[in-house]
């Protein structure tokens, strides 16, 4: 971590910070905590600020991807080689730790943290250092991810929350979005429909935005290919601010509440690229259990111009926290409203 970005870390005077290859953990002392929150993204300083604000002044535990070895030093996004452990791996493909789980990596990192021989235990991490060996990191510092993050999450029976932030859209686009209609989304035709009535400047603005830029829209074009079950937009005029749900209760409940722009992850849904989800394969944390975990996840975003700190984009990023958490049922600070902890955000 850079000097610079030292100044901006909230202290943390209540609560247990364990340092593992590729992320931090902070337990926190306090007793039942509402959720575990995951900071995900290096470089996304505004929703990191956040994250740790609420894991220190409220009741939450946290975990923090660090993501130190890519570049020592350096606040990097990407996950070094070869973390990126999907089947289609490569070595262009970028190593996002939204991808960090897939099918193989769970099924060795269940068998690896329930082997109680440590000869056998060895044997299981033997049969993935094939990938592996050339690395410094390797599946340990993965599984040690995943059992941080079974044991933050109660074995999934908390909600497992993950801060992000996302490049904005350019002024034009969001002044187009902001004139598109509150609206369910069923079918990604019907956002196309809406901008075929707008004019040609409009419509090449708004394809100028590319693939890669989340917004409620680029969600919403995820449905009907089985990722998605549902999308719902509600705040046309923050179209960067964005909730993805696992559980439709959860869904329902936002979307009910109106004024935020809210997705529901298709149950089925097993995929195994960036798709702003840690959970691309659920099923697959059934293994060992008798009942399906079935994890409840929410990702909140809000934007950001990437790579730097500002206290209007964190302010932003923890009134929409504040908003969903208490919308859940889980707003958890001791009495303490956000307006206070936005006083103390740096
Ligand atoms: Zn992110």
């Amino acid at each position: 971590m850079l000097a610079h970005e030292l100044m901006h870390v909230v202290q943390h005077k209540h609560s247990q910070r364990i340092s593992r290859n590729i992320h931090d953990y902070w337990k926190t002392g306090k007793d039942n905590p509402k959720a575990c929150l995951v900071h995900v993204h290096n470089d996304e300083h505004n929703s990191r600020q956040v994250a740790h604000l609420l894991m220190e002044r409220c009741n939450y535990k946290l975990i923090d991807i660090q993501t130190r070895v890519s570049k020592p030093g350096r606040s990097a996004r990407y996950l070094k080689k070869p973390l990126k452990t999907t089947a289609k791996t490569t070595a262009e493909m970028k190593k996002d730790p939204n991808e960090i789980f897939d099918t193989k990596v769970i099924d060795k990192c269940e068998k690896y943290l329930s082997e109680k021989d440590a000869k056998k235990k060895q044997e299981i991490l033997q049969g993935i250092h094939k990938y592996h060996d050339q690395e410094k990191v390797h599946i340990y510092d993965i599984c040690a991810f995943y059992r941080d993050l079974k044991d933050c999450s109660k074995n999934f029976t908390i909600p497992v929350v993950a801060l992000h932030n996302n490049e904005e859209m350019n002024k034009t686009a969001r002044d187009i979005s902001a004139t598109m209609p509150k609206q369910d989304i069923v079918k990604p035709r019907e956002v196309i429909k809406e901008l075929k009535r707008r004019t040609r400047t409009e419509r090449k603005e708004w394809e100028g935005l590319g693939p890669r830029t989340t917004d409620i829209y680029q969600w919403a074009l995820l449905l009907s290919k089985g990722i998605l079950k549902k999308a719902t937009i509600q705040d046309p005029k923050n179209p960067d601010r964005v909730i993805w749900t696992t559980h439709k209760g959860d869904y329902e409940k936002l979307r009910n509440t109106g004024g935020m722009n809210v997705v529901l992850q298709d149950p089925n849904f097993k995929g195994d690229t960036d798709l702003s989800t840690l959970f691309n394969y659920p099923d697959i944390l059934q293994e060992g259990q008798t009942t399906k975990a079935d994890p409840r996840y929410i990702n909140i975003e809000t934007e950001h111009t990437r790579g730097k700190y500002d206290k209007t984009g964190a302010v932003a990023n923890l009134e929409l926290v504040h908003q969903v958490l208490t919308n859940l049922g889980l707003w958890s600070c001791g009495g303490k409203s956000w307006k206070t902890l936005r006083g103390e955000l740096p």
